[in-house]
């Protein structure tokens, strides 16, 4: 009988956790590590942020769902992992062994690492669900007395959609709260150029979102390096391609939020052969890592290069159904290799991305992820902000019944007939 310890119970772990009890059955247990025994929605995090969800809402108490699949629950969390060992030691004090590990921890938030950045400093975050609450009551405050805002994506950050989708989503929130003409809005990021996501672009997002930012009167700063925020500026530094500072930048700001850079969680960082210098998981083509062949990872927590070089550093963005297809490679991998086989499946490394503005939207598929692409697809539209609502519905309703069933966004994608997203393989046949 073999024991599979999955780390992490977010959107990547928990549904691991489900497919490894579908496709292990009754012969081997597998168990969950986690901090506390709440499953949180990241995705909708900037619906928390300006009061359009509750925390409840996003919400979903793992225990009697674990219980009821047969899959142990461990809410104390990692302290550190002993991969020679087999072992993580637990928070508590206390140990868990394993056969197979699936590592899928997630970011640790990088806001130390900017003077003044983070919810300790002058800025707001909607990466927890309980930053986004706090966001909400700073998003009130706003309201009572507006004042400019800066919103966008710092050095070294990977994930650009929810800083897109907060800008659009606090500007429809100010236009519905009838002030949004008091509130002057700059889009400060480090990508080269808007619509960069990380990716070099996709499809036309330049086109896209430039084209919104200019109907929605947000102005932008890119190639921007996030000096320092102090509580009424934003000390930026506009980047030259050479690495030269092009402009200093002292933007006003009364409300600031903008996405941080990711680093591995503590608990793994400095394992040699385990860990990058960042924290991040290394991982071969099977998702398993090279120094420790028992050790597997899916989601943020994985070590993907960077697309190229830009003048201010960005990270390729890790979405759901990547994460999804590297849960399900994963799996298949585990399995063969309790059944002495070898790993065979590789997920399909793609990014595919809803990004909701409130009361519209862009799409974008990019496969493979480096361009040039077999598909280099984007869209925008009402139905974006449909599909948005429909992955949060299936994917909520996914951790909720404690169903392996892959891909339920993209059923929601069929549901609503988008053509274009039918098409894509999303699996791991590709
Ligand atoms: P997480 O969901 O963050 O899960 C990691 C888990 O590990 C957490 O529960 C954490 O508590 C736990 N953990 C950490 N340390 C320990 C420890 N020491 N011991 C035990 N447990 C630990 N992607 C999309 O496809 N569509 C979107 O619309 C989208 N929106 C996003 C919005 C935001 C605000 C963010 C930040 C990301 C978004 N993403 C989106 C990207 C990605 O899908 C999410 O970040 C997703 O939650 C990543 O899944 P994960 O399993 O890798 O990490």
């Amino acid at each position: 009988m073999a024991h599979v310890v999955v780390l992490g119970a977010g959107l990547g772990g928990t549904i691991a956790a489900y497919e490894l009890r579908d496709k292990l059955g009754a012969d081997h247990s597998v168990s969950v590590v986690s901090n506390g025994n709440r499953f949180h929605f990241v995705p909708s995090n900037p619906w928390v942020g300006v009061g359009w969800r509750d925390k409840a809402a996003i919400e979903v108490d793992l225990d009697a769902v674990f219980a009821k699949r047969h899959i142990a629950l461990h809410p104390q969390g990692a302290q550190r992992l002993h991969p020679k060992e087999r072992r993580i030691e637990l928070r508590d004090g206390g140990s868990i062994s394993y056969d197979y590990l699936v590592i899928a921890t997630g970011p640790e938030l990088a806001f130390d690492e900017i003077d003044g950045f983070g919810p300790s400093g002058h800025t707001q975050s909607i990466c927890h669900v309980d930053h986004a609450l706090e966001t909400k009551k700073a998003v009130d405050a706003l309201i009572a007395n507006p004042g400019p805002v800066v919103i966008g994506a710092v050095q070294g950050a990977s994930c650009f959609g929810p800083a897109y989708e907060f800008a659009f989503i606090l500007d429809k929130a100010l236009r519905d709260a009838k002030v949004r003409d008091r509130v002057p809005m700059t889009f400060v990021t480090s990508e080269p150029y808007i619509g960069h996501l990380g990716l070099d672009g996709v499809g036309d997002t330049r086109g896209l979102l430039e084209g919104e930012m200019r109907q929605h009167h947000i102005k932008w700063i890119c190639n921007a390096r996030l000096d320092k925020v102090e509580k009424d500026k934003a000390l930026v530094s506009e980047i030259a391609e050479d690495g030269s500072i092009l402009k200093a930048h002292e933007v006003p700001q009364v409300f600031t939020m903008m996405l941080p850079a990711f680093r591995g969680i503590e608990a793994l960082r400095g394992i040699e052969g385990l860990t990058n210098p960042r924290g991040f998981v290394l991982a071969d083509t099977y998702q398993r890592n090279p120094a420790f062949p028992e050790v597997f990872s899916v989601g943020v927590c994985v070590a993907i290069p960077p697309v190229g070089k830009t003048p201010v550093p960005v990270g390729v963005p890790k979405t759901g159904f990547m994460i999804e297809s590297m849960v399900t490679a994963t799996v298949h991998n585990i399995d063969r290799l309790i059944h002495n086989q070898q790993p065979d499946a590789i997920a399909s490394w793609n990014a595919v991305c809803l990004a909701d503005f409130g009361d519209s939207g862009i799409a974008f598929v990019a496969q493979p992820q480096i361009p040039p692409r077999n598909v280099n697809w984007s869209s925008s539209g009402k139905w974006v902000h449909l599909a948005k609502i429909a992955f949060e519905k299936y994917f909520l309703h996914k951790v909720r019944s404690g169903k392996s069933e892959p891909f339920y966004e993209r059923l929601a994608m069929q549901a609503l007939g988008i053509e274009k997203l039918k098409e894509i393989k999303l699996d791991t046949e590709e």
